[in-house]
């Protein structure tokens, strides 16, 4: 009897001292697959920094509140399971506050920066002033790189909790002061950290409240989990590197009519107005992108002051509907 083995080896069976040669042969060949399977494992591994949003002293960094229900408490459940879950796949995972501390912003994305981190995620639960808000959304950066990353990775997320029922409100960007609005996007893009926000529903709104309970925490740390593990997968475990991203302080918010003048560093070289108090804010409900000119901004920005509230109007819309709108 012959075997063929990986390729060419023609093994005679029918003597002992071939049968010896034939095993040698495959204690080689399942010690090169076992490699082979540690190398696979290793070059889709990335690094995770994940920041549970809030903490602190009793409610003084509580984040949102809605009884019994404790923002920062929620954010560090999911936070913890999704790194044990992260590291179950093989990841390498680390948490900036470990236990109930306050910190800074600036010092969470420091933290990850000193980690060395792929990607900075940080975790959090939404609320509204009139309880009447529902959904989980995504935030990311609005620049170059970061904003591709966050795409991606904030729609493989959101098609994770959207499978446990929640409706999705998209992913979004906001644009401040200098730079990315919110301030975890906007130092994490500063150290070159695609960053984004997951929040994973509004615990104060009754649709949303009998999801989460109904599924509990553990079902949506397992979806964050899963989301964020298929977007490593989906670059091959290679999280595009991009440049840092630092604004001094109040070049992208000139407001009013002077925010479109061509003199504006961030219109200049992005192409988009601002509005009335120094923001932008573009929404992408089905997970698609585009980039608008300053002239198809000042209509959406027309359309959404129209409809008296952007997000009634952006999460019906997707990119293609938005640039079709736009061209009007
Ligand atoms: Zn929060």
């Amino acid at each position: 009897m012959y075997l063929n083995i990986n390729g060419g080896i023609i093994i005679d069976m029918s003597t002992l001292k071939n049968r010896k040669v034939l095993w040698g042969a495959v204690r080689m060949f399942a010690a090169v697959a076992v490699m082979s399977l540690f190398m696979v494992v290793r070059a889709q591994a990335a690094i995770i920094c994940l920041d549970p949003g809030h903490g602190g002293a009793g409610t003084s960094g509580a984040g949102a509140l809605y009884p019994p229900y404790m923002e920062k408490q929620l954010n560090y459940a999911v936070a913890s399971q999704v790194k044990s879950e992260l590291e179950a796949a093989g990841h390498t995972v680390y948490m900036t506050r470990n236990g109930d501390v306050s910190l800074g912003l600036d010092q969470r994305a420091a933290y990850a920066k000193s980690v060395n981190a792929d990607l900075l995620i940080s975790i959090h639960f939404n609320s509204s002033g009139a309880h009447d808000k529902f959904g989980s959304e995504v935030w990311t950066s609005m620049f170059g790189g970061h904003r591709t990353t966050g795409y991606a990775l904030g729609n493989s997320v959101l098609s994770q909790l959207t499978g446990l029922g929640f409706a999705s409100k998209g992913v979004k960007t906001k644009l401040g002061n200098s730079g990315d609005y919110y301030g975890i996007i906007r130092h994490g893009v500063s150290f070159g950290i695609p960053t984004i926000i997951i929040e994973h529903c509004f615990m104060d709104n009754p649709i949303d409240r009998a999801i989460m309970e109904s599924k509990g925490l553990p079902a949506l740390a397992h979806a964050d989990a899963v989301g964020i593990g298929n977007y490593i997968s989906s670059v091959g475990g290679v999280v595009p590197k991009s440049d840092p991203v630092v604004f001094a302080e109040g070049t992208t918010a000139a407001g009013g009519a002077g925010a479109a003048a061509a003199s504006d560093p961030f219109k200049t070289k992005y192409g988009f107005p601002k509005d009335a108090s120094g923001n932008v804010t573009y929404t992408d409900g089905s997970g698609g992108t585009a980039v608008f000119t300053a002239a198809e901004w000042n209509k959406l920005l027309g359309l959404w002051n129209y409809t008296g509230d952007p997000e009634a109007f952006l999460k019906q819309q997707s990119a293609a509907d938005l640039k079709t709108l736009a061209s009007r």
